[in-house]
């Protein structure tokens, strides 16, 4: 008998007959003698029309009533999985996540877990039941309710497995695992059977959204077995895993891309010392995450300072940028919303010099202009138009081999 955190996403629960199927097989784990903890997204587009009837009121809801209204999604599928399991004669309760006691900061809309408690939960799967959680929601230091940022379900399921040291962590989705692309961009991508936490890391970092990055992170650090399956047909799924399970990791596992990106340059900088850190000081104090970020020395004392944001932060962070470039008495700023990134990521690469030649020339014969480039050990990231987003990933998912299975024989 085993202990399964089973975490259903959107499209699983996304409609009545989808809520009767998950009752279902929630009601065979539970005959197959395990002990069960379903924690559940709102169902698919819930999240999004909220987001968008608080649009028609204010361009700038309040964060803290946006959780208020946002979590309202996952209390809908919650109750509505316990009412199908009573139905299917198993026992089961619903619980919110202040209910269960999971602690977070107060950074509203993307708050991060403190702490889950399990005494709650232990006593009711004690008692034979199915706990059905309300995944994305906690409650932080200041008794409000909070949310963990978009797909953040997969982060609760993971620190729910995490505090009740479950045998497996679950993610049911509506893909059969982890691809080496997205397959809605790329129909030849391949499923992986396993795949490093190191990896997943930088795949969910670079925006493979199958796995919230911060989920990813909690099952690395607590070391919590992590599954990617589908909720719609039967299979093992992708396991991520600290082994590697080949005895030569491939040079590059996957591509992962990214389309919301946003770039800004602020030209004609001072160079010298602390001026990084007073450009992006007031962007770190507003919550903005920012991502690839270059300096150019371009003469005359002077210097270019380029980073990117997310879309949504562009506006905001071109406002906060205009205020920095007047204080440095730097030349202008300049911004550009139509960018995507692309990533090719894999744990064999960095004793690999060809990669990144392989990328560049791949896209050049494409015709596709590289803005900026980024390198660690184990990835390669462009931005690129927008636009030539899609040919990107497919051009290079051929030109790794990707769709082929390195561990099968030619
Ligand atoms: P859920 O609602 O179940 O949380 P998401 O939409 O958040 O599901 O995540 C699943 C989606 O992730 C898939 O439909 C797929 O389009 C996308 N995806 C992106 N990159 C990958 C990848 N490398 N492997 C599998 N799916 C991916
Ligand atoms: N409902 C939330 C979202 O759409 C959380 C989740 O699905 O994981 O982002
Ligand atoms: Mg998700």
């Amino acid at each position: 008998m085993a202990l399964l955190v089973q975490k259903y996403g959107g499209t699983s629960v996304g409609n009545i007959e989808r809520i009767k199927s998950v009752a279902e097989k929630v009601k065979t784990t539970r005959e197959e003698g395990h002990d069960v903890v379903v924690v559940l997204s709102a169902m698919s587009g819930e999240t999004n029309r909220m987001i968008a009837l608080a649009k028609e009121i204010t361009a700038n809801p309040s964060p803290r009533e946006m959780d208020v209204l946002l979590t309202t999604g996952e209390q809908t599928t919650i109750a509505l999985l316990s009412m199908a399991l009573h139905s299917l004669g198993v026992d089961a309760v619903s619980m919110t996540g202040d209910q269960i006691r999971l602690k977070t900061d107060s950074c509203h809309n993307k708050a991060r877990i403190l702490d889950v408690e399990t005494k709650n939960i232990k006593a009711y799967l004690k008692l034979g039941r199915v706990v059905v959680v309300a995944g994305f929601q906690g409650r932080s230091e200041t008794n409000d309710i909070t949310t963990l940022g978009r797909g953040g379900s997969d982060t609760s399921a993971v620190a729910i497995a995490a505090a009740l040291k479950a045998d497996e962590c679950q993610i049911y989705t509506d893909v059969d695992g982890v691809y080496t692309t997205d397959p809605r961009v790329e129909p030849n991508a391949r499923r992986l059977d396993s795949i490093t936490f190191e990896e997943m890391l930088e795949m969910a970092s670079l925006g493979a959204k199958v796995l919230q990055i911060r989920s990813v992170e909690f099952a690395g650090k607590y070391n919590v077995p992590l599954r990617v399956l589908s909720s719609f047909k039967d299979g093992g799924g992708t396991l991520i895993s600290y082994k590697e399970n080949k005895m030569e990791s491939p040079v590059i596992s996957g591509i992962a891309f990214n389309r919301d990106e946003a770039r800004l340059t602020l030209s004609g900088v001072p160079d010298q010392p602390t001026v990084a850190a007073q450009i992006l000081s007031p962007i770190g104090d507003a919550n903005i995450d920012v991502d690839m970020i270059v300096q150019n020395t371009v003469g005359n004392g002077k210097t270019d300072f380029t980073f990117t944001v997310h879309r949504e932060d562009y506006q905001q962070t071109k406002e906060l940028l205009e205020k920095v470039c007047v204080l440095l008495h730097a030349d202008h700023v300049q911004g550009n919303k139509e960018i995507a990134k692309v990533s090719v990521v894999g744990v064999g690469m960095w004793n690999h010099p060809g990669v990144a030649k392989t990328m560049f020339e791949t896209l050049g014969e494409e015709g596709i202009n590289i803005h900026q480039i980024a390198t660690s050990e184990i990835k390669i990231s462009v931005l690129v138009d927008s636009k030539y987003l899609e040919l990107a990933v497919r051009s290079l998912h051929k030109a790794f081999e990707l769709a082929n299975d390195p561990t099968e024989e030619k």
